[in-house]
């Protein structure tokens, strides 16, 4: 975890955010001294405005490029909130200016910008400023600079337009950044879920999935009786394979072993494979019995010999075969793991019995001893499926 504190996370979103409101902080004082240079005022009316223009494109340009904008950001927020906006007032008409409208564009800064207590804290300074602002205008109306009914009038026909403008702008803008970054997060999430259950080698399910997706049919089975089973399988002589074609081609030979699997499923995003670790898959399969696992079984079988992926060093028919055994939750009432473990058991006899074949585990009712196992020998069982 970061100990950076949280206050400090700045998202691209804000970062534009500031900058937009500095750069329309700095045109609209532009625009200020153009409109005095047009009406003839003296120059020195010019000269904070001008200030203000400087400060908001400088602290623009600062956020741009800073590595640590968090700082910047309460930089600008504080000098406009007690500093540029309250001489800004001052030096229009106080409660007859449009000055009060860009009090609203200060505290949506305010309370976009900074978190915690310190936005508690300032939200209240700022309100207290501007009461205090309206006090003083109430008791010393001269303080503020006074403009005939036209100039002011001026002022707010150009005003009003130009802050509400820019505040619908900058909602509608920030709504929808904010739209498309919430559904860029939603995609790399779901990726990075899609990864943490994908073996990398294969792109079937990893061992992870397979834990998840047994732990919900074992609860759906408990819950609902959603029967399911289970496939173990192994592939035969596989070290051989390895020592005989090095374990680049091993792991060749493993993806094509993954697409006869794929192959062999006909319940597409129902029945789902798992590389299980090594050369070793599980197959889960949702509503359906021991029957007709073992037939999925035989038919993935079958999908190994019309590839007849060639493995010169196999004791057995020169090409890639695959033992499976075979579970139901059903018949064995039991919990996820038990399943794994009865068909792994299943398995051991499928190879016990000579490779190639699909051994049924024996219900767990019945008492477990060798001649009870189903098996479905080698060869001749390929086409009875
Ligand atoms: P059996 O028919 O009894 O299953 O014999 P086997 O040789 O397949 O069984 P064993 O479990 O002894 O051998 C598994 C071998 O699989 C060991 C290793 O050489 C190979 N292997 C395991 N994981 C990987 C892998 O990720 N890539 C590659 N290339 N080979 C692997
Ligand atoms: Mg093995
Ligand atoms: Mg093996």
């Amino acid at each position: 975890m970061s100990n950076r504190p949280q206050s400090d996370y700045e998202s691209p979103v804000k970062a534009g955010f500031f900058i937009y409101f500095m750069a329309f902080f700095a045109a609209v004082s532009a625009f200020t001294v153009l409109a005095n240079l047009a009406m003839g005022l003296p120059f020195y009316l010019n000269y904070k405005w001008i200030a203000i223009t400087g400060t908001a494109l400088g602290l623009a340009l600062w956020a741009r490029h800073a590595n640590n904008v968090s700082r910047i950001h309460r930089l600008g927020v504080y000098l406009t909130a007690f500093a540029i906006f309250p001489v800004a007032w001052m030096s229009s008409a106080g409660l007859v200016s449009p000055a009060i409208t860009y009090a609203v564009l200060v505290i949506v800064m305010i309370n976009y910008l900074l978190t915690g207590l310190e936005r508690t804290l300032i939200n209240m300074l700022y309100i207290a400023l501007v009461l205090v602002l309206i006090s003083v205008f109430h008791f010393y109306p001269g303080r503020f600079t006074t403009l005939t009914p036209t100039e002011q009038y001026l002022d707010w026909v150009v005003n009003v337009p130009l802050v509400l403008g820019f505040l619908a702008v900058m909602l509608a803008r920030f709504e929808r950044a904010y739209e498309s970054e919430r559904r860029e997060n939603a995609l790399k999430a779901e990726e990075l879920r899609q990864l943490s259950v994908t073996d990398p080698l294969t792109g079937l399910g990893n061992r992870l999935g397979l834990h998840r997706e047994l732990a919900r049919a074992v609860a759906l089975y408990q819950r609902r009786g959603d029967v399911f089973s289970l496939i173990f399988l192994d592939v035969d002589h596989f070290k051989a394979y390895n020592d005989h074609y090095g374990h680049a081609q091993g792991d060749d030979c493993l993806r094509q072993v993954a697409d006869c699997i794929r192959a062999g499923l006909r319940r597409m995003a129902v029945d789902q494979a798992y590389r299980f670790g090594g050369e070793e898959f599980v197959i889960l399969l949702p509503d359906t019995d021991m029957q007709g696992a073992a037939r999925v079984g035989e038919r993935i079988r079958a999908e190994f010999h019309s590839a007849a992926i060639s493995h010169a060093a196999s004791t057995g028919v020169g090409f890639i075969t695959v033992s499976m055994g075979v579970a139901d939750v059903a018949a064995l009432r039991a919990t996820g793991e038990a399943v794994i473990a009865a068909a792994d058991t299943a398995l051991y006899q499928a190879k016990a019995d000579g490779r190639d074949r699909v051994v049924c585990a024996p219900p767990a009712e019945q008492p477990q001893r060798g001649k009870e196992w189903k098996t479905t020998p080698g060869r001749a069982a390929a086409g009875g499926a």
